[in-house]
């Protein structure tokens, strides 16, 4: 047994994320959801800081978009970026399923076109989900430290990418696009962040309020 599955142990009688991974299984979509422990740590990340405005930049079928709402007060609301249609729907549907369905809203396109949106509509955010294409993480990164508050915070997922971003042999623009995220979320002096080396590596970092 590995560290990740005896922690996962603790974790596994959660009927309602089965039944969502269940699905995103059937209709043959990809088994990305985020970890166990570190979807519970959103949890409580969202929930200990009492972030209102949650945005989540890729839904896939709305697992880790269960484990934001679920942090969230009943005045939260969760933002959710997806690309496709189809996911969309579903992650909205497993999201109401939960109890969370007037809670959340989502933008279908490509993220940097809703985050440019959200910048030019003033939208600002306490909590911030990464876990979209990685070749634009840094450019997702960017954004999110323009549409924080003060103290908000941005967890980024798969920075590891299933080892390549270890793999001095691997150079290809994903793996390049996520050292650059993986260097700016524990060293850029606007943010307070660390690498969690479990699972397939998560950035949690906070944005420190603006020098005057
Ligand atoms: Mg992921």
């Amino acid at each position: 047994m590995n560290p990740e599955e005896y922690a996962d142990r603790f974790l596994e009688n959660d009927e309602l994320l089965a039944r969502v991974q269940q699905n995103i299984a059937d209709r043959g979509m990809p088994a990305i959801s985020i970890a166990p422990g570190y979807g519970r740590l959103l949890t409580m990340l969202v929930a200990a800081t009492k972030a209102e405005q949650v945005l989540e930049i890729g839904a896939l079928g709305g697992y880790s978009g269960i484990c934001l709402a679920r942090g969230l007060s009943p005045e939260g609301r969760l933002t959710s970026l997806e690309l496709k249609q189809d996911y969309a729907d579903l992650a909205l549907a497993h999201l109401t399923e939960a109890g969370f369905g007037h809670q959340v809203e989502f933008k279908v396109g490509l993220a940097a076109e809703s985050l440019e949106q959200l910048k030019q509509e003033g939208r600002t955010f306490d909590f911030f989900f990464i876990d979209a294409d990685k070749e634009n993480y840094p450019v997702y990164l960017e954004y999110a430290i323009e549409l924080a508050n003060p103290g908000a915070i941005i967890a980024g997922d798969n920075t590891f990418l299933r080892g390549r971003t270890l793999n001095p042999d691997k150079n290809g623009p994903s793996v390049q696009a996520m050292r650059r995220f993986n260097e700016l979320m524990a060293t850029d002096e606007r943010l307070i962040g660390t690498i969690l080396p479990a699972y397939d590596g998560l950035a949690v970092a906070m944005v420190k309020p603006r020098q005057p």
